[in-house]
């Protein structure tokens, strides 16, 4: 579900912060054209309660600053924001999603931002704090999973968040038979999949991933019309291909694990058989920034 944060609420909010805590360009309405084709993709936020945090040399709330102030900039609109997980440091504390949600202000009202949840975040006080996310009825007990039907393709947004603070993360019986349910519903049109954990099919032995990648790829690799599967939680920006199914990782906005990977967001636009994303870098001499790459269909 989309969270829409009111104005009059976020006018709230700056003054209870208080002046000086957070700072945030000039409100103004988005006259740009909106792009229906075009989506933000973040992961890794990472944010926490106390907006000067520093974690790994980072500081997280500018980093987060820097990627809604990308997004800002860009000629067109996108027609949303992703954040693929781990919005919040480490545990899910309601400070930090308060937090995150002031951050996002500047695009409050202005386009819808769709939220998934990683092994950093908690699922009760997400939903007790960011009210406007939980579903009425939620198409998976006990999971944050959603569709977003656009007009070139239908994003499916997966919840792989196990435990929290727990590192490897799990889909579990129920959302997977939703997922290909949903999916054989939806063939006329691309399917995008989203999801926070990594898949390790290659390596099981490493229990730092999805868990259930075995069982998600026997339901994703046969259905042609799913095109990509993308992912955070590595804090690697990286493309690779199984069976002509586009593996996306994407970079964490927030800080690497490595101190030469990419930081910074994803500019996704989709085509009529393909899409192209292009690394939108915090630091614009990294190699990686601003390189688009073609991904055509299988
Ligand atoms: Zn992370």
């Amino acid at each position: 579900m989309p969270l829409h944060i009111a104005r009059r609420e976020f006018l709230l909010r700056s003054l209870l912060a208080g002046a000086g805590v957070v700072t945030f360009p000039a409100l103004r309405a988005d006259d740009r054209k909106t792009d229906p084709d075009r989506w933000a993709l973040f992961s890794d936020t990472h944010i926490a309660g106390d907006p000067a945090t520093i974690a790994r040399d980072v500081h997280l709330a500018d980093h987060l600053r820097a990627a809604i102030a990308g997004v800002q900039a860009l000629p067109t609109a996108p027609a949303g924001v992703f954040v693929n997980g781990d919005c919040a440091l480490d545990r899910g504390l309601a400070g930090d999603y308060a937090t995150f949600s002031e951050l996002f202000c500047p695009l409050a009202g202005k386009l819808p931002l769709h939220l998934l949840l990683g092994n950093h975040d908690d699922r009760e006080v997400f939903y007790t704090t960011l009210k406007e996310n939980r579903p009425a009825a939620p198409v998976v007990a006990s999971k944050h999973a959603s569709i977003v039907e656009t007009p070139r393709a239908n994003w499916f947004l997966l919840d792989s968040l196990d435990v929290t603070k727990q590192t490897p993360g799990r889909l579990g019986d129920e959302q997977r038979a939703w997922l290909a349910s949903a999916l054989d519903q939806r063939q006329n049109q691309p399917a995008l999949v989203m999801v926070h954990h990594n898949p390790v099919a290659s390596d099981p032995t490493k229990k730092t991933g999805l868990l259930d990648t075995t069982e998600l790829l026997e339901i994703l690799l046969p259905r042609r019309h799913v095109k990509a599967l993308f992912f955070g939680h590595t804090h690697t920006w990286r493309l690779s291909e199984q069976d002509g199914l586009h593996l996306v990782n994407l970079p964490a906005v927030a800080y690497p694990f490595r101190p030469d990977e990419v930081t910074g967001w994803v500019d996704c636009r989709l085509r009529d058989a393909s899409m192209t994303l292009e690394v939108r870098a915090h630091d614009p001499q990294h190699a990686a920034h601003a390189k688009p790459a073609h991904l055509a269909w299988r």
